[in-house]
C-alpha cells in the first residue's frame, strides 16, 4: 500500500502486514477460515509467514480476531490486545456485550500475551505503532497509528478500528455496557485529534479500498494518501452516531 505496509486481507476484511528487519507485525487475523488466504498473500509478497512476530487486532469481533489462535499456532507471534477486548478474545467471543450469547459468532479462545492500554506503543525493528483506544463498537476497539516513509517523505498512517454503531446496539440504558455512548463520544474525539495522511481501517469499505487500489500503479500520487477522506469519514460517522443516540434517547423518553 505504502512504505512497509501491505494489504493481506480479503476484499471485505482488511488485514495488514507491516514488515521490519526484525520480523513482521500482522494486524487482524480475520475469520477462523481466513488464515490460509492471509498466509498465501504474505508469501506471494515474498515474506515468510513464520516471520510474523506480533499479532494485533482492530477489535474483538469474529471477523477480525477469529483466526488469531491459528496465526499464533503457525507463527508463534505474540498476541497484543488492548485492555477492554482481552476478556472477549480470551473467551472466544463469549463475553462480548452484544454477541456473547450467539454461538455462531464464537471462535477459538486465544491467550493474550501482552495487555495494551490506551497510548501504549508496540515496537518492532524500526517501526513503532501506537494504540489509541476508540471504544464503543467493542470495549477495547483500537485505532492504530504509525509513521511510514515512501520516496523520501514520511506520512502519518491511521488504521481505524471501527466507529460504527451496529444494528441492535443499545446506546441508552445498556446494562451490559453502561458507558457505551460515552466511549463512542470519546472515540470520536480521539479520531479527530489524530494526524492522518494515509487513511486505512478494519474494513476496506471505510476508505474505499478497491477504488484506491485500482489507482495505485498509475502515475498519480499514492491514492491511500487521503487526509480529506479521513476527516470526512470521521465526521460522517460521528453524525450517524449522534443521530442514532438522539433517536434512542427520544424512544426511551416515550416509554
Ligand atoms: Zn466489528
Amino acid at each position: 500500500m505504502i512504505g512497509n505496509i501491505y494489504y493481506v486481507g480479503s476484499r471485505g476484511l482488511a488485514s495488514y502486514l507491516i514488515t521490519t528487519p526484525a520480523g513482521h507485525i500482522l494486524i487482524n487475523s480475520n475469520l477462523k477460515t481466513s488464515v490460509p488466504l492471509i498466509r498465501e498473500s504474505v508469501e506471494k509478497l515474498g515474506f515468510h509467514f513464520s516471520d510474523v512476530k506480533i499479532l494485533l487486532i482492530s477489535h474483538a469481533h469474529f471477523d477480525h480476531d477469529g483466526g488469531s489462535a491459528e496465526v499464533k499456532k503457525l507463527t508463534g507471534a505474540k498476541y497484543m490486545v488492548v485492555d477492554g477486548d482481552v476478556d472477549v478474545v480470551e473467551s472466544g467471543g463469549k463475553s462480548d456485550f452484544q454477541y456473547g450469547n450467539d454461538a455462531t459468532l464464537r471462535y477459538p479462545a486465544t491467550r493474550v500475551d501482552r495487555v495494551l492500554h490506551d497510548g501504549d506503543q508496540v515496537t518492532l525493528g524500526d517501526t513503532v505503532l501506537t494504540a489509541h483506544k476508540t471504544a464503543g463498537h467493542t470495549r477495547g476497539c483500537t485505532t492504530w497509528s504509525l509513521r511510514v516513509s515512501e520516496a523520501g517523505k514520511s506520512y502519518d498512517v491511521v488504521i481505524v478500528g471501527s466507529p460504527n454503531v451496529n444494528p441492535g446496539y443499545k446506546l441508552v440504558s445498556n446494562v451490559r455496557y453502561p458507558e457505551i455512548a460515552d466511549d463512542y463520544a470519546r472515540g470520536f474525539r480521539v479520531l479527530k485529534s489524530l494526524s492522518c495522511d494515509v487513511f486505512l481501517g478494519a474494513h476496506g469499505s471505510y476508505y474505499d479500498m478497491e477504488a484506491k487500489y485500482a489507482k495505485l500503479n498509475s502515475d498519480g500520487p499514492n491514492p491511500y494518501i487521503d487526509s480529506a477522506g479521513y476527516k470526512n469519514y470521521v465526521q460522517e460517522r460521528e453524525q450517524a452516531f449522534l443521530a442514532e443516540l438522539q433517536k434512542q434517547r427520544a424512544a426511551a423518553q416515550k416509554q
